[in-house]
């Protein structure tokens, strides 16, 4: 079986991260991507906020360069998802695609996580026909027609103006009389006249039979219901750390986000470091992310040095 000594799941900003600081320590990283190379930045447009690029750049442009550092260094970058992980015993075993095991001397989780779903049966049912929980991949689609979004943090109303952009109406549903989002980010929605605010609006069903044609919205005080005519319905409500692989192994909370030492990246098993969204579900920013990347990078460092020390006063 093959054997790493240090093994990175995902390829995100932590995991990208965690390859460069583990590449220039020579500890021969490995990083295995996911399905989704360069992770959720791959979904986004401007980025204006991660410093060192003062004119903002591009999501998918930003994890190009990731890409290419960490393999400056040496990174060996493979496309692979990881289907289970054997933690009771060290070294670690690792499942790649359900076919391949390795054996990871130590392991840095920087899994990311996904996108949320309403859990409605249309949705599910018109699912790449009209629905969509990426505003930025999908969006084009809808050129000069009606949509809807829902959900009222950041992530709906950064896709809400971009669609405003490319659609002739956005309606906004959100379900309280207020917003999760930045005040910025709200008053850019409230002062963009395609975009139509619907306050107290739950999604009753996406209506339709092979595309999407309405929704039918209920109004969470009156109780009253109204179809408004759409062809686009997208979802941003949140996300879900992608833990579940290491349930029954590593401490999570109720929703899924790894537990780690307080200032530190390790969780419970030692050897196993957890980075980025996959841990944080408080920050969650790109550059937060980088930062836990390079903090479980020189853990495992530190963790292999402790090891290596302590083989040669045995032997
Ligand atoms: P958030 O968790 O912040 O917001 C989710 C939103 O979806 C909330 O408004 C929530 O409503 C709503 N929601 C959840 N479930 C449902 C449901 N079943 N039906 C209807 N609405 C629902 O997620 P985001 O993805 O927006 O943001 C995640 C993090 O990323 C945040 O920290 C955010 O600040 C950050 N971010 C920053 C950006 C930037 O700085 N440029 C851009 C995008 C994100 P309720 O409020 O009622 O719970």
């Amino acid at each position: 079986m093959e054997k790493i000594k240090c093994l990175i799941i995902g390829s995100g900003p932590a995991g990208y991260t965690a390859a460069i600081y583990a590449s220039r320590a020579n500890l021969n990283p490995v990083i295995y991507t996911g399905i989704e190379v360069g992770g959720q930045l791959m979904q986004t447009t401007e980025v204006e906020n991660y410093p060192g690029y003062p004119k903002g750049i591009q999501g998918p442009e930003m994890m190009k360069d990731f890409h290419q550092q960490a393999e400056r260094f040496g990174t060996d970058i493979r496309f692979g998802y990881v289907t289970k992980v054997d933690f009771a015993k060290h070294p670690f075993v690792v499942t790649i695609d359900e076919v391949k095991d390795v054996e990871a001397e130590t392991v840095i989780i920087a899994t990311g996580a996904s996108a949320k779903w309403l859990g409605i049966p249309s949705e599910k049912r018109l699912n790449g026909n009209g629905v969509s929980a990426c505003a930025v991949c999908d969006g084009f689609f809808f050129k000069n027609q009606e949509v809807a979004i829902v959900g009222a943090g950041d992530t709906a109303c950064e896709e809400a103006l971009y669609l405003s952009k490319l659609c002739s109406k956005v309606h906004m549903l959100v379900r309280r009389d207020e917003m999760r989002a930045s005040k910025i980010m709200q008053e850019r929605v409230k002062s963009t006249p395609n975009i139509e605010v619907y306050w107290n609006t739950e999604t009753d069903e996406i209506l339709g039979e092979h595309t999407v044609e309405a929704v039918r919205v209920v109004n969470t005080s009156s109780g009253e219901k109204t179809i408004i005519p759409i062809q686009g319905f997208f979802v941003a409500i949140g996300h879900k750390p992608n833990t579940d692989i290491f349930k029954g192994f590593l401490d999570m909370d109720k929703e899924g986000y790894l537990i780690t030492k307080a200032g530190t990246t390790q969780t419970n098993i030692e050897g196993v470091f957890a980075s980025g969204d996959a841990q944080d579900k408080i920050y969650r920013q790109a550059v937060t992310a980088a930062g836990t990347g390079c903090m479980a990078a020189l853990e495992v460092e530190r963790y292999l040095a402790a090891k290596e020390y302590e083989m040669s006063q045995q032997g």
